[in-house]
């Protein structure tokens, strides 16, 4: 058996592979040390995500932070036809641009399809992986963010507006740098 993929190592510890292939990639771990090492590393990682604190928000909870935070903007930005219209429209501009330079369509469309489905295969197991870490860090975060709504809240009586949006600034900036640094650690680890 060849080495084992990262892939293999979390659906081994998650124990969702078959018997057989257990089997297998038990024996293949007795011989193999970098593998016994890749996985001990994956296991810890996995242990750590499952023993992060569960934490249950109180109802509204993300309406009523984002009112805190945004009181008079609230509602007017509408983003989502935006991003679809964007999308849509760079998916005509590529059909037609390829229509234009002699390619047949159906061909065209197929192979979209291909190339699409290709990377979906490949990154789904992982963004699996990685949305139940997400999980786990929003719950950390959304914590988080309600001490900082509740400072806020607090606040509001007392501070300019200047000040509220520094804080605010400051809060987003930690979180973004919290996210990325979790980022790192995750991805980096997949792709080594
Ligand atoms: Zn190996």
């Amino acid at each position: 058996m060849k080495c084992l993929t990262v892939q293999q190592i979390y659906l081994y510890l998650e124990e969702e592979l078959s018997p057989e292939k257990a089997s297998k990639v038990k024996k293949h771990l007795v011989s193999c040390d970098k593998c016994r090492r890749a996985l001990e590393e994956r296991r810890l990682l996995h242990t750590a995500s499952l023993s992060l604190p569960q934490w249950n928000v109180p109802p509204n909870f993300a309406e009523k932070t984002i009112e805190k935070i945004f009181p008079v903007e609230k509602r007017k930005f509408r983003w989502a036809p935006i991003l679809a219209t964007a999308c849509s429209s760079l998916f005509l501009i590529t059909v037609f641009s390829a229509v234009l330079q002699g390619q047949k369509l159906p061909a065209f469309l197929f192979g979209v399809l291909r190339t699409v489905w290709g990377f979906i295969e490949k990154t789904s197991l992982f963004a699996v992986k990685l949305i139940k870490v997400s999980v786990n860090l929003v719950k950390v975060l959304q914590r988080f963010l309600e001490m900082i709504s509740q400072e806020l809240s607090s606040l509001t009586g007392s501070l300019g507006t200047e000040i509220q949006v520094i804080s605010i600034s400051l809060t987003l900036i930690l979180l973004f740098l919290t996210a990325f640094i979790f980022r790192r650690i995750f991805i980096t680890g997949e792709t080594k």
